[in-house]
């Protein structure tokens, strides 16, 4: 049966039920096996995390009851450094997306090539219902629970959706007072005062904006004037947004869970940054800006524009609008946001997507950098880490192109190809114990 066969088949049977990112995960991976000699008993290995760990999380709330919650931290991998992968927390946490994000850590590392393996955590939970002092409360409950994984030289969080530097601070602190010693590079994302990265805040959407503005290039398109959609306006998409506006770019559209928002004059994304700054939630609802119509957040995801940017959540685009996807471009800000379904029939209309793994990997080489930092006690300046960061991603993505451009084939399987093959390298010279 042909690989496209298979694919289509397995994600049709996805698609008419619930989505599973680990099934999707598997999927995109299986999808590799045909283009490398990889053994059938390495490959077994590369499909099965590591570890995974489920953790119950109770908390008082400040109404002094007592509520439990459910958290999560798996290690797919450590063939090729320490598991690194940020906490996330929100209602569509389980362990199968925690698996699925674990597993696209270990390819990003991989294809970015930093001596990283993959993880992941997360709490299912709705973050906006608690108090400062209850989130404080979970967050440290939840680092003494998945506390004898992490360490600088094991298994590294970061930030996620939901998750910011506060929450790494406590995190920090929390396994400090656990074990007694100051270990800043035991998670990243920290405050500065932390021991925080000069340019992590900002990281993955600087990469983004870095991809974003070298495949227009290849591809003989202007920035200057492009037109944008971005999906979701969180840590990821609106720095995108800005320093693609900055770039020349045109926003012409922007969304998170309050709504999607069409300017085709192109968003004045200061303002926009301005007024979440200070509106309730920090959300988009209630935006005033001129010239800017409501839309759905379907419609969003199918304007006639240069670039999507899908900077959400998972399975975003998937059989059901992909078909009427008009985009030339896709970059993925998001983890795992298109089907390998989407991805074929996007794949016959000839847009370009450049996959998660290699568009969104700005975040976690800038993680990079803060452990470096931490483990050497050598704060750099900001130029230099934008400097490195600008370099390891324009690498990666010369030698994604390539091998698309060499086998043919799209820019997700070459940077899978090169991922995988990295790890499976690994794993082959290390041995299996005992
Ligand atoms: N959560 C981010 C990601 O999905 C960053 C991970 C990190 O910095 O470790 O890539």
């Amino acid at each position: 049966m042909a690989i496209q066969d298979t694919a289509r088949m397995v994600s049709e049977r996805i698609e008419t039920t619930e989505i599973n990112p680990y099934e999707m995960m598997l999927q995109q991976l299986d999808l590799v096996r045909e283009y490398t000699d990889i053994s059938d008993g390495i490959w077994q290995i590369l499909r099965t995390p590591e570890r995974t760990l489920e953790v119950s999380v109770p908390i008082v709330r400040d109404d002094g009851s007592i509520e439990v919650f459910t958290g999560y931290r798996v290690q797919h991998s450590s063939a090729r450094g320490p598991c690194k992968g940020g906490i996330r927390f929100h209602p569509g946490v389980t362990a199968d997306e925690v698996k699925a994000l674990a597993g696209w850590m270990t390819w990003k590392c991989a294809v970015v090539n930093i001596p990283y393996g993959g993880g992941k955590g997360g709490i299912s939970c709705e973050p906006s219902r608690f108090t400062i002092s209850e989130l404080e409360r979970l967050t440290r409950r939840y680092t003494a629970m998945i506390y004898p994984l992490i360490g600088a030289r094991r298994d590294i969080p970061a930030p996620d959706v939901n998750t910011n530097a506060q929450i790494m601070n406590w995190i920090v602190d929390t396994a400090q007072l656990l074990s007694g010693e100051s270990t800043p590079g035991i998670v990243t994302g920290k405050s500065i005062e932390m021991g925080g990265a000069l340019g992590r805040h900002e990281a993955t959407g600087r990469g983004v904006m870095f991809t974003t503005l070298s495949v227009l290039q290849r591809l003989g398109m202007d920035a200057e004037g492009a037109s944008v959609a971005v999906q979701g306006f969180g840590n990821v998409g609106s720095i995108a947004a800005r320093l693609l506006r900055e770039a020349g770019a045109k926003i012409v559209a922007i969304s998170d869970v309050s709504g999607a928002f069409h300017c085709p004059t192109g968003f004045n994304i200061d303002q926009v940054l301005e007024y979440v700054k200070v509106s309730p939630g920090h959300l988009l609802a209630g935006l005033p800006h001129g010239g800017m119509e409501e839309i759905s957040s379907d419609a969003l995801l199918t304007l006639d524009v240069d670039v999507l940017i899908p900077a959400a959540l998972e399975a975003q685009i998937t059989a059901r609008n992909a078909d009427a996807i008009r985009a030339r471009v896709i970059v993925e800000g998001a983890n795992g946001p298109t089907t390998p379904e989407a991805d074929l029939i996007l794949g016959e209309k000839g847009t370009v997507i450049v996959p998660d793994i290699l568009a969104n990997a700005g975040g976690v080489i800038c993680s990079y950098f803060e452990w470096v930092q931490n483990i050497q006690c050598f704060p750099w300046e900001e130029e230099e880490t934008n400097q490195r960061l600008g370099k390891i991603m324009q690498r990666a993505l010369r030698e994604v192109w390539r091998l698309a451009e060499e086998r043919q084939i799209s820019l997700r399987l070459a940077a899978f190809i090169l991922g995988v093959e990295r790890v499976a390298t690994a794993v082959q010279l290390r041995g299996v114990f005992p």
